[in-house]
């Protein structure tokens, strides 16, 4: 077994079987650095290039915390694009394909509301959206994270510059402070330092390739 295996790493069975299937034979090397502070349930900053893996990272965490026999929504992925969003909801049902009625649902803005707060009715455990939406939907009661156990930041940076910050701050405010929440950027600006100490408890920092 090669030392960068992912059955190295406490995950279910079928996550493991499935990653096979996906031919993910070795990790990436952000997600050998931040898989173990995930699934130890501790906070985490991950800084590292577009194209590193950083999605099956957080979503292998997140699938792993999942129980897929209580349904209510257990895990937010907040994404600065629809088209983001898109993808990571994508990769997130690639990854949760062997593990029985996993419900992923993107809420995102420029898309009817309708629609969406019908598929809220009938539930979900992994919702990923833009920051507008979700908080739109706590306004109007559509979304409850009372429950959440992990939230997800991708790419923070990008989320910061298009001025979601208050957005995020509305949302973090609605889950558990018993939550994990995982951070993802490519870079590391102030703004992101400030965010992660205002709503992270003593995060781990992996920085796989200094950018800038
Ligand atoms: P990032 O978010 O860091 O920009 P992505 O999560 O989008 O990167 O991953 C980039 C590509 O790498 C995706 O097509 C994904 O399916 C693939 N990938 C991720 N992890 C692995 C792995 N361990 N082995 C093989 N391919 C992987
Ligand atoms: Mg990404």
């Amino acid at each position: 077994m090669s030392q960068h295996a992912f059955s190295q790493l406490p995950l279910k069975p079928e996550l493991l079987r499935n990653l096979e299937s996906l031919e993910y034979h070795q990790m990436t090397p952000i997600q050998q650095d931040s898989l173990p502070v995930i699934l130890s349930g501790r906070d985490l900053i991950a800084q590292g290039k577009t194209g590193s893996g950083k999605t099956a990272a957080f979503g292998l965490g997140l699938l792993q915390a999942l129980d897929n026999s209580r349904f209510h929504v257990q895990s937010l992925v907040l994404c600065p694009t629809r088209e983001l969003a898109d993808q990571v909801a994508q990769e997130v049902r690639r990854l949760a394909r062997q593990i029985p009625n996993v419900k992923v649902l993107t809420l995102c803005g420029g898309m009817p509301l309708g629609p969406q707060i019908g598929s809220l009715e009938h539930g979900a455990h992994v919702v990923v959206g833009t920051p507008g939406r979700i908080e739109e939907h706590l306004r109007k009661g559509t979304l409850r994270l009372n429950r959440l156990q992990t939230l997800v930041l991708d790419e923070a940076d990008r989320m910061l510059e298009m001025g979601f910050q208050e957005a995020v701050d509305t949302i973090v405010a609605a889950t558990p402070d018993t939550r994990q929440t995982l951070l993802f950027s490519a870079t590391y600006p102030q703004e992101i330092a400030g965010i992660a100490g205002r709503i992270m408890r003593t995060p781990e920092r992996v920085v796989v390739e200094a950018l800038h």
